[in-house]
């Protein structure tokens, strides 16, 4: 391999230059070399140099790792050996891994088990937010021996097969020439450690099954069937790896009369004919207690009014949506004589008795079938037409 440039040349950045600079950088240049678009000799080396660049300086341990050791952290080590060349696609990948003890391909210590749960909370908490106290059984790091699985007092000793790395390394001679192959320590079994008085808490496990109270915060707004990731509260890991995470499943409760459609609540208001006909100010039940709403003469069936600031919260915070009523203008099915008398005068007030109704004989149309119908008169159909008949 030639010389490599300097990476924050290669990004055509300076070495102060921030995040947003750097990927701003890194656009460009990709977009300008990426094969697909650039056919000239030299375009696909140049991105793949730019992207091996962009990959240290955009994470910051590995920018602040090579701004201390230069190309030397990622090298490989020493320079020649076995690994030095590079003619594979991923020496760098494995470096890394091994420089930062991320991935934990062979010998790293294992990840906690992540742990699952739900919680149920009413329509309002979720509008509002709340807290839950939560018990948890699960994995602990062991009190006694802090994690360490050795008898307190005592050490756990570097074991002297892998000399502490956990692995034991060979050297193979073959036709192609000298490899390394890494195995996990039999000895240690990759521990690199081994402890000879296991601590009794814990059986030297370094963990005890133990139960704990957690309080569990519910941001405002969060909908149904959300997850809340509660980071490292999940099982402790094994020989101090990272612990897992707790996933907090909600549930939200619904509530008679009110629906949830992202920041917007929905629910729906009856209107007699005369409220919906003369409009009428009601009284509107949110979850922020009752409101009233003016409802304008004239309202319609599906026609909606919006009361502002009564909905949720979006769940990343910011202002309170609206509650979106839906009236519904309900035809009385039963009348009693005088509200049948004042529905008549109406009826007339609206030109529907000029001709003379009563019941009529049906002998001034008779076609067929329609005849009974046609022959209640026209009140009787416009009656119809909003009551409803009883055989309907
Ligand atoms: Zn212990």
């Amino acid at each position: 391999m030639a010389t490599k440039q300097d990476y924050y040349a290669t990004l055509e950045v300076e070495r102060a230059a921030g995040k947003a600079d750097i990927k701003k950088s890194y656009l460009r240049l990709a977009r300008k070399f990426h094969p697909d678009v650039n056919k000239e000799a030299g375009a696909e080396a140049r991105f793949k140099e730019v992207k091996e660049a962009y990959e240290i300086l955009s994470d910051d341990d590995k920018r602040a790792v090579y701004d201390r050791h230069g190309h030397a952290a990622f090298d490989g080590g020493g320079g020649g050996g076995p690994f030095g060349g590079g003619g594979g696609a991923s020496p760098f990948e494995d470096i890394f891994e091994s420089f930062f003890g991320g991935g934990g391909r062979q010998s790293g210590p294992p990840r906690g088990a992540d742990l699952q749960t739900q919680i149920a909370i009413d329509f309002e908490e979720a509008v509002f937010g709340a807290t839950r106290e939560l018990n948890v059984t699960r994995l602990q790091t062991c009190q006694t021996c802090n994690g360490s699985r050795a008898e307190v007092g005592t050490q756990p000793v570097t074991c002297l097969v892998c000399s502490g790395t956990g692995q034991v390394r060979r050297v193979q001679n073959t036709i192609l020439g000298q490899f390394m192959t890494a195995a996990p320590c039999e000895r240690c079994r990759g521990e690199g450690v081994i402890i000879a008085n296991p601590c009794k808490t814990c059986n030297g496990e370094g963990r005890v099954r133990q139960s704990s109270a957690l309080t569990v915060t519910i941001p405002a707004g969060i909908e149904d069937d959300a997850t809340l990731r509660l980071t490292s509260q999940g099982e402790a890991a094994p020989r101090g790896g990272a612990p897992g995470n707790l996933y907090v499943g909600i549930r939200v409760r619904p509530r008679k009369g009110f629906t949830r459609q992202g920041k917007q609540i929905h629910s729906e208001q009856t209107l007699d004919v005369t409220q919906a006909v003369l409009g009428d100010e009601i009284e509107v039940p949110t979850v922020d207690g009752p409101t009233r709403l003016k409802v304008p003469a004239g309202a319609q069936t599906g026609q909606t009014f919006r009361l502002r600031g009564h909905g949720a919260p979006d769940v990343r915070g910011g202002e309170r949506g609206d509650q979106i009523v839906t009236v519904r203008v309900q035809i009385p099915t039963k009348l009693n004589g005088e509200q049948r008398a004042l529905f008549e005068q109406l009826a007339a007030s609206f030109g529907h008795r000029e001709r003379p109704v009563a019941t009529a004989d049906g002998k001034e149309n008779g076609h067929g079938k329609d005849q009974e119908r046609h022959g209640k008169g026209i009140f009787e159909r416009v009656k119809e037409a909003i009551i409803g008949t009883d055989d309907e």
